[in-house]
Formats: C-alpha cells, sequence, structure tokens
C-alpha cells in the first residue's frame, strides 16, 4: 500500500513552494519513516530558495525537524516504531578516508550524495504525483507529513520535549552550541565574543554560557537579538552598526582579544571582526556562509601569532550522543528554546514564514504539522 502525503516543493530558485501531494517510496532494510510534527525555517532552506546554493530540482526542503517514528525497515534495531526523534542531516558511511580519520561531516558518501539531493543508495525518497524525481535537501527534505530517513539520522529524545522546540536541536541550536563546546573547547573563566545573534549564534552563547564562559560578548546590528542574547547568556552587548566591536573586546581583555570568537552572520565584515578580536593563540570558528565564488580580504597581521581558525558546518555534530544531551538540557532549564521561536505557522504559510527569515524579522518560524 503507498503512502500520499502533502509536501511543501521548490521548483524553481526564486519562485514560492508549493504545496502539493506525493507518494513516498517504499522502505529500504535500513529506512525509517517518520511523521514529522515541527520542521524549522534554516538560513540554509532559504539560500536554495533565493539560489545562491544550487540543488536538482524540484526539491522538498528542510533539514530541522522532529517528529515519530511511524515504521521502521526490516534491518532496523534503532530507533523503534513510537519514539520521539530529532533528525540528523548528516549520515555517514562510516568507512571512508574521512569517517575513517573521524570527520562524519566529510564522508564522501555524504559528500558526493548531498548535491544531488538522493539518499546513499541512489533512490529519491519520495515522487511527485504524476511520477516526476523529487529531490530532497541534505537527506531530509522535512517540509512534508512524512520524511524517509536513515535510522541513523532519527535520532531518539524524551517524550516530554516538545516537537517545536526538539526539531531546534536538528540544526541551528547543534551548530552553535557544538561550535562553543566541541569546536573552540571553551573553557571556565574564558572571554568569548559571538557575532551574529540569530538562531545559531545564540545557541553558541548559549554553549559558551553551558562551558562556563566569564564573559560573552554578542555582537550584532539589532538591538532586539542583543536583547534576547542578554537573556540567553551574553554578559556584553556591541550593537556593531554604532561601537566598534574590536576596540570593545580589546578593551575587556587588557588589550590582547578574546580567547575565542564563533562567527554566526555569514558576512565579510564578520569574519573580518573575527580574527582582529580573538587575541595571539586564541580560536575561531566561522559558521556562517556566503556565496563560495566571493573573496574575503583580510589584514595579513590579524592572522599572525597562532590563532587558530575553524570552519564549521555542524559544530561536530554527533547526534546520537548530542541531541539526547540538548534535548535534557532544555528540560532541566538549562538551554532556553522557547524564546528562539518567533512564530508557529502551517505548512500553508511557509512562504511567509521564509519571508520573515528573509527579512530578518524571525529567529526561528516553525512549521508545526498535527
Ligand atoms: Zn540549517
Ligand atoms: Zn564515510
Amino acid at each position: 500500500m503507498s503512502l500520499h502525503y502533502q509536501a511543501a516543493v521548490l521548483h524553481r530558485a526564486g519562485t514560492p513552494l508549493a504545496i502539493e501531494r506525493v507518494e513516498a517510496a517504499p522502505l529500504a532494510p535500513s529506512d525509517v519513516l517518520v511523521r514529522v510534527r515541527a520542521a524549522g525555517l534554516c538560513h540554509t532552506d532559504l539560500e536554495v530558495i533565493d539560489g545562491s546554493l544550487r540543488y536538482p530540482m524540484p526539491i522538498v526542503l528542510g533539514h530541522e525537524a522532529a517528529g515519530v517514528v511511524e515504521a521502521v525497515g526490516s534491518a532496523v534495531v534503532r530507533p523503534r516504531k513510537g519514539d520521539h526523534v530529532v533528525l540528523s542531516w548528516n549520515p555517514h558511511c562510516g568507512h571512508c578516508f574521512y569517517c575513517d580519520r573521524g570527520l562524519p561531516i566529510l564522508c564522501e558518501e555524504y559528500l558526493t550524495k548531498g548535491p544531488q539531493a538522493v539518499q546513499f543508495d541512489g533512490r529519491c525518497k519520495a515522487r511527485r504525483a504524476d511520477g516526476g524525481e523529487l529531490r530532497h535537501l541534505m537527506f531530509l527534505g522535512a517540509f512534508g507529513e512524512y520524511c524517509i530517513v536513515q535510522d541513523q539520522q532519527a535520532v531518539t529524545v524524551p517524550n516530554d520535549i516538545p516537537f517545536d522546540r526538539a526539531c531546534l536541536i536538528g540544526c541551528g541550536v547543534m551548530t552553535g552550541v557544538g561550535a562553543a563546546l566541541n569546536v573552540a573547547r571553551i573553557g571556565r573563566a574564558d572571554s568569548v565574543m559571538v557575532v551574529g545573534c540569530g538562531a545559531v549564534g545564540l545557541s553558541a552563547v548559549q554553549g559558551a554560557r553551558l562551558a562556563g564562559a566569564a564573559r560573552i560578548i554578542a555582537v550584532d546590528l539589532d538591538d532586539a537579538k542583543l536583547d534576547l542574547a542578554r537573556r540567553m547568556g551574553a554578559t556584553d552587548r556591541v550593537n556593531a552598526g554604532s561601537e566598534d566591536a574590536v576596540a570593545f573586546a580589546k578593551r575587556l581583555t587588557a588589550g590582547r582579544g578574546v580567547d575565542a570568537v564563533i562567527e554566526a552572520a555569514g558576512s565579510g565584515a564578520g569574519f573580518r571582526m573575527t580574527v582582529e578580536a580573538v587575541r595571539p593563540g586564541g580560536e575561531v570558528v566561522w559558521l556562517g556562509k556566503i556565496d563560495v565564488a566571493k573573496e574575503v580580504a583580510f589584514r595579513w597581521g590579524a592572522l599572525m601569532q597562532e590563532k587558530r581558525i575553524r570552519r564549521s558546518s555542524y559544530g561536530e555534530a554527533r547526534p546520537a550522543r548530542d541531541f539526547p544531551l540538548l534535548a535534557q538540557s532544555y528540560l532541566d532549564g538549562r538551554l532556553m528554546l522557547d524564546e528562539m521561536i518567533t512564530a508557529r505557522i502551517g505548512l500553508g504559510a511557509i512562504n511567509d514564514g521564509f519571508s520573515a527569515l528573509r527579512s530578518g524579522q524571525a529567529i526561528r518560524s516553525v512549521v508545526t504539522l498535527g
């Protein structure tokens, strides 16, 4: 018996998503069918809609999601039917050059199949009502009532975290908190600067707080986002539109610069600010993206003195370890997620949600499904 469901489909960059009836492919032995209950609207989805990230189309976007396991393939041991799960967008083969070196984010299978927007075995997860091919973004394609994933992508979390909060863990929160805890390895009493206070930056602020940083300087151009950063743990705030963030960081640290800077703004000015504000020997983590063909200029002197610069896509996520930890941190009151949700919308209002994200009004709009 075939499963039909509604999904938001992008046919061409620059056009609105269309809500369509699609048909799920049969489950492969290691597949899991998830009934999607909530999916966040992330900047990476917007980049595909606006055309700066190019994928084959038509495609279902959405890569930050939570839901309930509806069915599992014959070889699946974990998760189980009925589990509440947060979805990871980084499946990995476990035995290639990079997997062997502990870098699942560079898995060769992941990097080959990802741009084609198909599963590892080359299949599409669903097709259009007229039988036409349908791709899925980042091994998910979660803007629909259902989503087929590999078993390793569906990570069981406690039942008592609400789906609209849980979904944020799948991309933005993992990336930001992971940048602080896994990548920058912030320690107790460190001074940290976070450049850009959207969902990822606010999560980095919280990661720095969880790590015990003594000073956390939040930098943004929007006072409302800076207020939110303050509530989430920033000790200092700088509106870079009216104040020099690098001078502020130096003043706070006897002229040295801060121990670590996490960037989540995605602008040349932001990248430059990070290397100027960090101290000699300090850690810089870049999370933001700009068009891959663009160049960014740096003052050479700012790159010297043993500074370490890392670009990270997913905060060195180990979903099976990190997702349940983050969910529990929320339940314990240590990780703030409620405040990140700007709007809850139905699938039919998804284009309005992307307009709000494009204009900078939204931290996170979340599509919620019955
Ligand atoms: Zn994302
Ligand atoms: Zn691999």
